[in-house]
């Protein structure tokens, strides 16, 4: 199996390839030529099996490169006990129609970690296959959740070095915390002095600096991402998708080749993409619900098949979808049209005028396949306290955002079809918004939040954020964003 870029559809690479590379000198994203189709027996299987033995099948289909025993080896070395549970992504039963995948459990309490857990592993393993001797050197701007993920994942893994730049007042203390005492002997973690864009363009102008680059190869270094435009952080993705779909029927609330429907909190449109593979190869899927926040540009996009970025940008209590550009988006428009010069066209115009429109063929053929929906950031926070109060359980403000979303789709379209609600960070992450949902007022700021949550439902913080107050803070630097390159020299002298 090839890949190509979306842009160009054509002269295909390998798996490997595409991971090395991340993203198409065309600009584009790299995508399977065919997406591979399994049988209903397939899902039986998965059925029986445990998480790490599901993604080795799953993963074997896209990465033929990749031989099985190497990838068990990497799928124990990334779902193990890093998690915090063995089931690795449980499903938790809500009720007899609606399940929550937990994607959290990994050890930056975020969903990014069960891609970001693999991902390092299968590119240092891609390295090798294409002869590659430099140390790959990762460099990332984030906006909090990815950045310590990317961190976490890549820490001490042999042949590679990573560098993150997050803006020094942009960040909530406990993602600042989490970064500032990472361990490992290959990270480094920089502030900028600047927004998320300052620093996102900072990277980006390293990246284009074929000098620097020159300069790094005869250090024996070269620059890579590790966004979520690789190829190598979606296909880990689908195997969450398989792995709820075989619990709740082994929870006896399915039966298998019934249909589920999938509700996503979305921002780059990452996540809910990598599900849509799941159903093509496929999982008996219904509808992708795409829940987003108040920046709301997927839900005019599914509705209207217009992309219009020019709107005021909101920021909320949810900020991991806190987006304007899904970048993802770009992939299933190639995937649903096979045409490359049209997504050419649309990214050339979404550039230029911000803003494109799909068609009434597309728009169709996008409305079967999901359905668009949105909620205030207030509703999201009532959300929280609502599933608290009637059911005890307890979830985070992105989680609520798709969970508020459902139950609107549920009451507009009457819909009584099983669903599973995505759930994509511990509520202990966002502890200030959660708190406010539960009623209670605080000045606390940071760890001391999480204390508070803890003493107030009675559910314990997850061990990677208890313990961050006592952790020994080992980054400290802030940069101006024009001296970013200077310091990713330092770090590769
Ligand atoms: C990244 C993230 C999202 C959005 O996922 P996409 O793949 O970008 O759509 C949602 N929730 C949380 C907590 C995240 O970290």
């Amino acid at each position: 199996m090839n890949y190509v870029s979306t842009r160009q559809g054509t002269a295909g690479i390998t798996a490997s390839q595409a991971i090395i590379h991340g993203i198409a000198p065309d600009g584009g994203l790299y995508v399977p030529t065919e997406i591979p189709s399994v049988s209903l027996d397939f899902i039986r299987e998965l059925c029986g099996l445990d998480y790490r033995s599901r993604a080795v099948r799953i993963l074997g289909l896209y990465l033929e490169e990749f031989s099985q025993a190497e990838l068990e080896q990497i799928a124990a070395a990334s779902y193990g006990d890093n998690f915090d549970c063995p089931s690795i992504a449980p499903l938790h039963v809500l009720d007899d129609k609606t399940g929550v995948l937990e994607l959290w459990h990994g050890p930056t309490c975020a969903f990014k970690d069960m891609a970001l857990q693999i991902m390092p592993r299968l590119l240092t393993a891609s390295l090798g296959k294409n002869g590659e001797k430099r140390t790959v050197s990762i460099l990332v701007a984030t906006s909090g959740d990815t950045g310590k993920a990317a961190l976490e994942g890549f820490r001490d893994v042999p042949g590679t070095r990573i560098m993150v730049f997050y803006p020094k007042d942009g960040v909530s203390q406990v993602q600042k915390l989490q970064m500032a005492t990472q361990e490992g002997g290959n990270v480094n973690v920089v502030a900028v002095e600047g927004n998320f864009d300052d620093a996102q363009t900072g990277v980006k102008k390293i990246f284009a600096d074929k000098g620097f680059a020159e300069k790094l190869n005869e250090r024996g270094y070269f620059l890579s991402s590790a966004n979520s435009i690789n190829w190598g952080r979606l296909v880990p993705q689908i195997v969450y998708y398989f792995s709820a779909y075989c619990d709740f029927v082994n929870e006896g609330k399915l039966a298998l080749g019934d249909k589920l429907d999938f509700c996503v909190p979305t921002g780059n449109f990452g996540n809910i993409l990598a599900g849509w593979f799941a159903k093509r190869m496929g999982l008996p899927v219904g509808r992708f619900i795409c829940a987003s926040n108040d920046n709301n540009v997927l839900t005019d996009f599914i509705r209207t098949g217009v992309y219009d970025k020019n709107r005021p940008f909101y920021q909320t209590g949810s900020p991991s979808m806190d987006i304007l550009v899904s970048s993802n988006l770009e992939r299933l428009l190639y995937c649903l049209t096979g045409d490359a010069a049209a997504v050419s066209g649309f990214m050339a115009q979404l550039s230029d005028a911000g803003r494109y429109d799909v068609g009434q063929d597309i728009r169709a053929a996008v409305q079967t396949e999901f359905y668009g929906g949105w909620c205030k950031n207030a509703d999201s926070l009532k959300e929280i306290g609502k599933r608290w109060s009637e059911q005890g359980y307890l979830m985070d403000t992105h989680t609520a955002v798709a969970s508020r979303v459902l139950a609107d789709y549920r009451a507009e379209t009457g819909s009584d079809a099983p669903c599973v609600i995505v759930s994509t960070a511990s509520p202990y992450k966002f502890g200030g918004s959660v708190l406010e949902a539960l009623g209670v007022r605080t000045e606390e700021t940071g760890p001391a939040l999480m204390e508070l949550l803890a003493a107030e439902t009675g559910i314990p913080a997850p061990a990677p954020l208890a313990c961050l107050a006592d952790k020994p803070v080992r980054f400290e630097k802030w940069v101006e964003v024009g001296d970013m390159e200077q310091a990713v020299a330092e770090f590769l002298a």
